[in-house]
C-alpha cells in the first residue's frame, strides 16, 4: 500500500471503473460516483452502442490490472471486415496477415459490469450511483452532485479529482468556466449521425450472417455496420448524413421511405431486419464528434478517457484509448513514486499527442470505411499488405495493424508511419511500380524505401 490520499472519480463508465480498480490496487481511498443507476440491475436504454470492438490496447490495460482472463470470456473474435456489395455479394478483408491478430466484439454492459464487480471487491472503494455531477470548485477540489433518488444536492471533497464522465463531461465544463487559466477546447461534429438497429437470431437460433466478422455495407457517403452479440444477434449501426444526398436522417421521415432506402441500398440486410421500421423510429439518432482540449488538468483535477478526448468511432479505438490512458497514467504514477501532481504533468504531456493522433486517424477511417473499402486500388493495397504480413510477420505491419495490434507503439508513431506507408503503396501502385512478377521481398524493399523517403521528407510524389 502506497498512499492514503482520497480520490474522487466522477463517472463509473469504462475508463472511470478501470481507473478506480487500478488506483484501488495501489491502496488509494476512492469514491467513484456515477450519474446512472447501477447497470447491473437497471434496464439499458435501446440504441446506446451495445457492443464495441475491443483490441490489443484495451487488453494491455486488463493485463496490467490482472483481469485479462475474465475479460477474454466476453470476447467474440472478429477476424476481418466482411464487405457487402449492393447485390449482397460478400468479401472478407482480413484485419491482418498474422493469424493471431484480430479484434473482438464485446458487450459494453457486460464489460462495465465486470469492472464494477471487480471494483466493489475493494474495501477502499465507495461506489455511488444515481448522483449527477453538476459543478466543481477546482481551487477547493470539491464537486456538487445531484442525488437523483432523493432529489437533493450533496457536495464531495477529495485530495484529487478525476473526470471520467465521458464526451459531455461536466468536469470539463467546469474547467471551461474556470477563468483563472487558459483552457482550449474544441468540439467538432460530423455531418453524419448514427442509429442502432438489430439483426435477431434466425428461427433456428443461429447468427443470421457470419459470426466472426465485422460486417460493413459501404455506400459512398453512408454505411451500415454490424457486430455480433453473444445471444446470436447482431447490433447494426447506420451511419448516415443528416442532410444532402438522396437519403438522409432529415428526410427518412416515413416508414415507406425508410423501407425504400434499405431495400435499395442494403437489400441483404433489409431481409434480416424484421423490426426495421419500429427500431428506426424508436431508437435515437445520435451525433458523432471529436472533442479536443488542453490542458487536461488544473490544480488537483484531471480529465481522462472521452472526457479529455472523445473521438468518432471509425477506428474502434475510443474505449481502447481510454483504457490505454489508465496504463499510461499508471506508468507515470509508479515512476513518480505515487506523486499525483507530477504524474498529472507528465501524463498529459506524453499522452495528449497520442490522443490527438487517434482522433485524426478515426476521422481518416471514416472516409476509408464508407467509400475506399470497396475501391479497386484500396483492395489491391490491402491484398499486398496482407501478403506482406503473412510472409514477413516481423518486418511489415499495415497502418491498421500498427494502430490496432501494436500496443507498444504510441498512436502518434503508428499514425506517422502508417500514413507514410499508405501513401507509399498507393503511389507505387498508381505509377505501376509494384508488379505481379516482382517477388514479395522486392515489393517489401520498395515499400520500405519509399516509406522512409516519405518520413524523411525527400520523396517527391509524381502527382
Ligand atoms: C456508436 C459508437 C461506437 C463505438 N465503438 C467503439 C469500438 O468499437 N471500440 C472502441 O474502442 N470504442 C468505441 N466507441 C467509443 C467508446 O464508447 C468510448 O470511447 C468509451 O465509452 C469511453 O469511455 P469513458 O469511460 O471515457 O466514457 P463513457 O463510456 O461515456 O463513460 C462515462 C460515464 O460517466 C457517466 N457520467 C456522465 N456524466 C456524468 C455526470 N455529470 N456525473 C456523474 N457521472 C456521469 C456516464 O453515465 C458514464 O457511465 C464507440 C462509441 C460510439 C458512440
Amino acid at each position: 500500500m502506497h498512499n492514503k490520499e482520497h480520490l474522487l472519480i466522477i463517472g463509473a463508465g469504462l475508463c472511470g471503473s478501470l481507473l478506480a480498480f487500478r488506483l484501488a490496487q495501489h491502496g488509494y481511498k476512492i469514491t467513484l460516483v456515477e450519474k446512472r443507476p447501477d447497470l447491473r440491475k437497471a434496464e439499458i436504454s435501446a440504441g446506446r452502442s451495445i457492443n464495441l470492438a475491443f483490441s490489443d490496447r484495451a487488453y494491455k490495460a486488463f493485463k496490467m490490472a490482472g483481469l485479462q482472463e475474465k475479460v477474454a470470456k466476453l470476447f467474440i473474435p472478429m477476424h476481418g471486415r466482411m464487405l457487402h456489395d449492393l447485390e449482397g455479394k460478400t468479401f472478407l478483408s482480413e484485419y491482418s496477415g498474422r493469424e493471431d491478430e484480430y479484434i473482438n466484439s464485446i458487450s459494453r454492459t457486460e464489460l462495465n459490469a465486470l469492472l464494477l464487480d471487480e471494483v466493489e471487491k475493494f474495501d477502499n472503494v465507495n461506489l455511488i450511483f444515481n448522483h449527477t455531477c453538476q459543478h466543481l470548485d477546482l481551487d477547493e477540489s470539491t464537486a456538487d452532485f445531484f442525488d437523483e433518488k432523493n432529489q437533493k444536492k450533496i457536495n464531495l471533497t477529495a485530495d484529487y479529482i478525476f473526470g471520467t464522465d465521458g464526451g459531455g463531461s461536466a468536469v470539463r465544463q467546469s474547467m471551461q468556466s474556470q477563468k483563472d487559466f487558459l483552457f482550449s477546447h474544441s468540439q467538432e461534429f460530423l455531418t453524419h449521425g448514427y442509429k442502432e438497429l438489430h439483426f435477431p437470431p434466425t428461427e433456428e437460433g443461429e447468427y443470421a450472417i457470419a459470426k466472426n466478422a465485422l460486417h460493413i455495407w459501404p455506400r459512398g457517403e453512408n454505411m451500415l455496420i454490424g457486430l455480433p452479440n453473444p445471444d446470436q444477434s447482431f447490433t447494426v449501426t447506420l451511419f448516415l448524413a443528416y442532410e444532402g444526398g438522396q437519403y438522409n436522417f432529415n428526410n427518412l421521415t416515413t416508414p415507406e421511405i425508410v423501407e425504400e432506402y434499405f431495400k435499395k441500398e442494403f437489400a441483404d440486410a433489409y431481409a434480416i431486419l424484421p423490426n426495421l421500421k419500429a427500431e428506426f423510429f424508436e431508437n435515437p439518432t445520435s451525433p458523432l464528434g471529436t472533442v479536443k482540449c488542453a490542458p487536461w488538468y488544473y490544480n488537483k483535477t484531471m480529465l481522462m478517457g472521452d472526457a479529455a478526448h472523445a473521438i468518432v468511432p471509425f477506428y474502434g479505438q475510443g474505449m481502447n484509448a481510454s483504457f490505454e490512458d489508465v496504463v499510461e497514467f499508471d506508468y507515470w504514477l509508479t515512476r513518480h513514486d505515487f506523486d499525483l501532481k507530477k504524474t498529472f504533468i507528465d501524463f498529459s504531456k506524453t499522452r495528449k499527442p497520442d490522443a490527438d493522433a487517434i482522433a485524426d486517424l478515426a476521422l481518416d477511417n471514416f472516409y476509408e470505411m464508407k467509400s475506399h473499402t470497396a475501391q479497386a486500388l484500396f483492395l489491391k493495397k490491402r491484398q499486398i499488405e496482407l501478403a506482406l504480413e503473412k510472409e514477413f510477420p516481423k518486418a511489415y505491419a499495415s497502418k491498421y495493424s500498427l494502430v490496432t495490434f501494436k500496443d507498444n507503439i504510441p498512436y502518434k508513431e503508428a499514425m506517422e508511419k502508417g500514413r507514410a506507408q499508405d501513401k507509399a503503396i498507393l503511389s507505387l501502385l498508381k505509377h505501376d511500380k509494384l508488379k505481379d512478377n516482382q517477388s514479395l521481398e522486392e515489393q517489401l524493399k520498395l515499400i520500405h524505401k519509399t516509406t522512409k523517403q516519405l518520413l524523411e521528407g525527400d520523396f517527391l510524389l509524381e502527382n
